[in-house]
Formats: C-alpha cells, structure tokens, sequence
C-alpha cells in the first residue's frame, strides 16, 4: 500500500523550459545582450547535456554552474560577458519564475488529500521553495528534499537513503515516485523499489526502463494513485 509520493519539480510540476527561457531574456536584457527565441534552445541542448553528465557523477554542480554560460555565450560568440556573473542573474531570474506544468494544482490536491507528499529535486534548496511557494504550491507538501539540502543528487542511492532517513516509518516499497526524467527520477526510484511513475510529457520512449507506471498529463495519474 502506498504512503508516500515523492515528486519531480522540474519539467513534472514547473515548467523549466517556460522558467528558463524567461530567465535567459531577463538576463540577456541585464547584459544589455539582444535575445531572440532561437537562442533558447542552444541553452537548452548543452544544459541538458551537462545535467545528464551531473547525473552520471562526471561533474559536479558548481562545475555545472560555472560551465554552463561560458559555454552557452560562447556559442554566439559573446566573449565580453563572465558566464559565472551571468549565472547570477539567470539564478536570480529562475528564482522569480514559477510556470506551472500544466494540472500540477489538480493533482497536489488530490495526491495531498490520500498521501505525504515530499519534492525530490535535485535543483537550488531555496530556490525551489521559493518557487514552489510563488507557484502556490508548497502548501501541499510534508516535505521538500533537494540535493543541495542532502548533500547527495538523485539518482544516487544516497540521496534517497538520506529522504528515507528523515521519513519516519515508511518503507520505499510503500512509496511512488512521479518525475519525467529517466536517468534521475525513473532509473533512481526503481533502483530503491519505489513505484515509478514516468511523467512522458514528450511522448519518449523509456530507453530499456520499465517506470511501472507511464502518463502523458498529470492529471491521469488520479487513475494510478
Ligand atoms: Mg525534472
């Protein structure tokens, strides 16, 4: 019997792309930088790629922080701007932005009123409270774990030994996990027998996972839990 649902906040409950791409406009505005929507997605392509690198223990967060817009302005040929001052202000910007996915309400509603509910992120502590409370969403939630507040990132077994440790008497086996990404919520909570919900809101394949449970919209996950 489940007890416990542990949830994704990026891309599961706010909308990063959305949140990002207002953060990466704000900032380019600072810089007094010109920003057209076809530079969005050059961001995305190498903050992917350094997340999934993080996930795999290859870099650490500060290394991504510092990397990421060295990079990303080095794309367009932007040398006059320090990318670790601009991750300031894209931080101070994400920090401000809080779109929702699409039924995160509807569903932190319903999931509240049947189980605990705890964020596992592996995103800024503050940060995601912040956002969380501007998004009107914190108010659903028994806990919020993130791997700056454990010291440990999803999907390592550590960062869920250290949720569980502050979780009195409830057993990963009585708990799902709900979270789009396969490489750190599907591949994490299936490693320590939790029921894994994929939020597959792109229509993927699971690349050789088996989630025990697929969605395309939130909401359908009521049919689930
Ligand atoms: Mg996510």
């Amino acid at each position: 019997m489940i007890k416990a649902v542990f949830i994704d906040i990026d891309d599961t409950l706010l909308d990063f792309g959305k949140c990002a791409e207002y953060a990466m406009r704000e900032s380019f505005r600072d810089f007094g930088l010109d920003f057209n929507r076809n530079m969005f997605p050059v961001f995305t392509e190498i903050n992917a790629g350094l997340w999934h690198r993080l996930e795999k223990g290859e870099i650490t967060k500060s290394e991504l922080y510092g990397k990421r817009w060295v990079t990303v302005l080095g794309e367009f040929g932007i040398a006059h701007i320090d990318g670790s001052e601009f991750e300031r202000h894209f931080q101070k910007h994400i920090s401000d932005s809080a779109e929702k996915v699409d039924g995160a309400d509807e569903i932190l509603k319903y999931l509240s009123s049947k189980y605990k509910i705890y964020a596992a992120s592996n995103g800024p502590h503050e940060q995601q409270i912040g956002r969380l409370k501007k998004a009107k969403l914190l108010q659903y939630f028994d806990g919020v774990f993130t791997s700056e507040l454990l010291g440990v990132q999803k999907p390592d077994k550590a960062f869920f030994d250290a949720c569980f440790g502050k979780i009195d008497q409830i057993s990963p086996n009585e708990t799902a996990l709900i979270g789009d990404s396969l490489s750190a919520d599907i591949s994490g909570g299936a490693k320590y027998n939790m029921k894994t919900v994929w939020f597959n809101k792109n229509n993927g394949t699971a690349e050789g996972l088996h989630p025990d449970c697929t969605v395309n919209e939130l909401i359908e996950i009521k049919n689930i839990l």
